[in-house]
């Protein structure tokens, strides 16, 4: 019969990961640390009975690159990603270094920032922008989930039954205008977090695809105001400036962001984006 005491597991092999999650199920994958130990998740001020340690599964540390994706590895921390340079879409790499700080990013993994489970933290932000695709794996299967649908999903839906996050994959498209904000404001005792990612494609003075993220306790992007912005001449008219922040507005009003302040943020952002393009 297996231990009762609380186990670490330290697997080698993504097979021996899953014998050992096959046995413990409660058992909690380990990355950096960094969410599990001074996070939201410290609030329990105790760590998970059973922990499963991803540092020695260097299959999760693969970082690889084809003319149009870069895929990269569950494991890989946030500082080596930042380490790759022009090769990181401008966004993501805005995101990256605006998150935490460097002693942070030194520990703290790709894949922990991603599944970190109480807030959409500045990666998906810009991962959802960029329209990344997530490979998840159980022992018995593996699937490729879009950034969109992951950040969207509940808590208890993102991840099925010890299944694991395995790598991203990020295509390598070139976005003429990038903008990335992030909001931090203390109202009535409470914390409010969120960013925002704008990228436009621009090809012979048109607008060829716009995309506007916002990410924060919840994740808003709205494809039908993308749309209406897509093949608009620049600079940008004041009614189409005016129609697509109209659209946000009525968007944001059914939006379950938690706080008037933030609204106004985010419609602020928006606003000044357009004023640029215009
Ligand atoms: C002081 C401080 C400041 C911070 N500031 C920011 C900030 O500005 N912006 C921001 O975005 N974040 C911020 N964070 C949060 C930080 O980015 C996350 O703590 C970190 O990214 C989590 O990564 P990790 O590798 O340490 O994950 P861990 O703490 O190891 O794991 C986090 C969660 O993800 C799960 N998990 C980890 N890897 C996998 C996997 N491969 N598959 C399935 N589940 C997995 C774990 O079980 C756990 O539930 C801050 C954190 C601290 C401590």
């Amino acid at each position: 019969m297996d231990a009762l005491y609380s186990q670490v597991f330290f697997p080698k092999t993504l097979g021996e990961l899953f014998a050992s999650w096959n046995r413990f199920p409660n058992a909690v994958p380990f990355a950096g640390g960094t969410g599990i130990i001074y996070g939201q998740e410290k609030r329990s001020l105790s760590l998970p009975s059973n922990i499963i340690a991803l540092d020695r599964l260097d299959e999760l540390r693969h970082i690889t690159r084809t003319e149009r994706y870069l895929e990269i590895g569950a494991m890989v921390r946030l500082s080596d990603i930042l380490k790759l340079g022009k090769v990181l879409p401008q966004i993501l790499r805005e995101a990256l270094s605006r998150t935490a700080n460097p002693q942070i990013r030194n520990i703290a993994t790709i894949g922990g920032n991603i599944c970190y489970s109480d807030w959409k933290l500045d990666a998906a932000c810009a991962l959802v922008a960029l329209d990344a695709q997530y490979e998840l794996r159980t022992g018995a299967s593996s699937r490729w989930i879009s950034a969109t649908r992951f950040s969207a999903s509940t808590e208890e839906k993102k991840l099925n039954r010890q299944e694991l996050f395995t790598r991203l994959r990020i295509p390598l498209e070139h976005w003429d205008y990038t903008v990335y904000r992030k909001f931090n404001a203390n109202q009535f005792g409470t914390a409010y977090t969120g960013a925002t990612a704008f990228v436009a494609r621009i090809q012979k003075n048109i607008l060829s695809e716009v995309r506007l993220v916002f990410s924060g306790e919840t994740m808003l992007r709205d494809k039908d105001s993308e749309a209406i912005l897509t093949g608009k001449l620049l600079p940008l008219g004041k009614r189409e400036g005016k129609a697509f922040v109209e659209l946000w507005e009525e968007y944001i009003a059914a939006a379950p962001v938690p706080n008037a302040v933030l609204k106004t943020w985010i419609i602020n952002f928006i606003k000044s984006t357009v004023r640029n393009l215009a």
